[in-house]
């Protein structure tokens, strides 16, 4: 049914140590570990195009046996199933080993293309390194990671995917608002699936460890397996210098994508950033509402703001410092070596800035409908999101209607009006609004381009349908009362972001005024 090929299990050294006891594990990069079965696997949603791309057809997903193991019942033919170990720093601070605490690889899937996928099962269990955690994840949280991963991906955004969303018929204990009030809440499970889930944290761990040797092994393994495409230098120094840099860009383009669409990830810790710069771990994520660059959708960091939608780029790049330095220790202290990769990594920081702002120039052009960047166009976009921010308007409808504006102002007036939060700024910066489309469409004069053709451009940039937070807990409430419908019809909406789709404007409307202050639809707790 599915062709497994464990390369990463069968190259790279494992943990002789066979329980799932909490433990640090040296000198190996993982550990067998076995799912731990559930009451009642019941598969709620699954992702048409994923399975298609396993050639899992729609009766094998719905078939006893898929469903068992995508519950963590059984195990398919040929999976081997392990954790790995990785490290990180969590908000700017060093943490120590982490590690794949709830996510359970089943292995490699090759598909018949010959195309290779790792699959996790994402709550199916303990494992050594679940810490005093319980390996477990609650419903609510598996249907976020679950219609968020496929809307990234159907948004254009690089990602890891989900197959499968499996109920496990168990209760899981979570404290939601950590005030001392725990509850039992349904468990679910998630299959992701990627090309590689290797983090940066995976790098730092050998290297705070000192296990230069391990390190070395573990870099050249993700260069083989992960960047088959590349033609690295020979040289041990140049060849990874020159894979850095291709992780830099990589980065700044995932990152460029979350400004572009007002994705905040929430948990920007360098455990949850990807080798290969896929957007990964959606925890207590949130897309933008009305613009605002300090927003952050995460309760833990709304003191301190780190991983604020604003600030993503910056914090993009410091991740990436920590990541040089981990790889920075595969040469001795003050060696020409080490001079040689500091210069490398310099050259691969560089890279994340050159290709972040490009990136940025040619994703503002489309998201305002102009042919090309001109750096004179600073101050008018510079003056848009000023006004986004201080008359609370929502970014998604700005911009997507923006495509519609002409020389009818009151018209343009109309169309934008659902754009406002607050009738009372709306009366306050109407005024400034009309200026400010006024000189709008002087700009979009110069360019020698016909309207529906902007239009059409704009559409490409703009989504009309984002997985607004107050969306999936709508979908949650009524999963939790048994009702799985509105999780597979978001599945489907998003499955088409950018297109218009008739019967289904209330997918595109505002966050409405009971969410504003609702948790799960304007902040979020990391109790996943
Ligand atoms: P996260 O904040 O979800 O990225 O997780 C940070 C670390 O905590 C990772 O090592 C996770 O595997 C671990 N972790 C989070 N939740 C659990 C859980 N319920 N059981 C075990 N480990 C967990
Ligand atoms: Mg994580």
């Amino acid at each position: 049914m599915l062709t497994f090929d464990n390369q990463f299990r069968r190259e790279l050294p494992g943990d002789t140590e066979t329980s799932n006891t909490t433990r640090q594990v040296n000198g190996a990069v993982w550990s067998p570990v076995m799912p731990t079965p559930v009451a009642a696997p019941r598969l709620i949603a699954y992702s048409q195009e994923m399975a298609n791309e396993l050639g899992l057809s729609t009766a094998m997903m719905q078939s006893t046996d898929v469903v068992n193991a995508l519950g963590g019942n059984g195990v398919f033919p040929g999976s081997e199933p392990y954790a790995t170990v990785y490290g990180g720093h969590q908000f700017g601070h060093w943490a120590g080993q982490l590690g794949d605490g709830r996510a359970i690889y089943l292995g490699e899937v090759v598909n018949a293309a010959g195309t290779r996928h790792e699959l996790q099962l994402k709550g199916a269990g303990p494992t050594p390194y679940s810490r005093r955690a319980d390996g477990r994840a609650v419903l609510r949280s598996s249907i976020r990671e679950f219609l968020c991963s496929e809307a990234m991906f159907h948004l254009g955004i690089p990602t890891t995917r989900a197959l499968s969303l499996v109920a496990t018929g168990d209760k899981v204990v979570r404290d939601m608002f950590y005030d001392g009030n725990p509850e039992r809440e349904p468990g679910a499970i998630v299959c992701r699936v990627a090309p590689s889930f290797t983090r940066f944290g995976h790098f730092e761990i050998h290297a705070a460890r000192n296990d230069t040797g391990l390190l070395k092994q573990l870099v050249e393994f993700t260069i083989a397996r992960d960047f088959p495409e590349l033609d690295l230098p020979a040289d041990p120094i140049d060849r990874v210098g020159a894979w850095f840099g291709v992780i830099a860009e990589r980065t700044a383009v995932m990152v460029a994508h979350w400004m572009r669409v007002g994705f905040v990830h929430g948990v920007m810790n360098t455990d949850n950033m990807s080798i290969l710069g896929l957007t990964i771990d959606y925890g207590p994520y949130g897309w933008i509402d009305n613009f605002d660059p300090g927003w952050t959708p995460n309760t833990t960091d709304a003191e301190r703001k780190r991983y604020c939608y604003g600030r993503q780029p910056e914090i993009a790049r410091w991740n990436l410092e920590r990541l040089g330095s981990a790889l920075l220790t595969l040469t001795a202290d003050e060696s020409t070596e080490a001079n040689r990769l500091v210069d490398l990594l310099q050259a691969g920081m560089a890279k994340f800035d050159e290709i972040f702002d490009l990136a940025t120039r040619q994703k503002l052009a489309g998201k305002f409908g102009f042919a090309h960047w001109r750096e004179e166009d600073t101050p008018l976009v510079n003056d848009a999101f000023r006004l986004l921010v201080e008359a609370e308007m929502d970014m998604t409808i700005f911009f997507r209607r923006l495509a519609g504006v002409g020389i009818d102002p009151e018209a343009n007036r109309v169309l934008l009006a659902d754009a406002f939060y607050r009738q009372d700024l709306r009366e306050i910066h109407q005024g400034a609004l009309d200026l400010w489309l006024g000189r709008y469409l002087a700009r979009t004069k110069e360019d020698d381009f016909a309207q529906p053709d902007r239009a059409a451009l704009m559409n490409r940039f703009n989504p009309q349908y984002v997985m607004r937070n107050y969306l999936a807990q709508q979908a949650i409430d009524l999963a939790t009362a048994g009702d799985n419908s509105m999780v597979i019809e978001l599945l489907d909406v998003m499955r088409r972001p950018y297109e218009m789709q008739v019967g289904r404007e209330r997918f595109a409307e505002k966050r409405p005024d009971w969410a504003r202050q609702k948790a799960g639809c304007s902040m979020l707790s990391c109790s996943s």
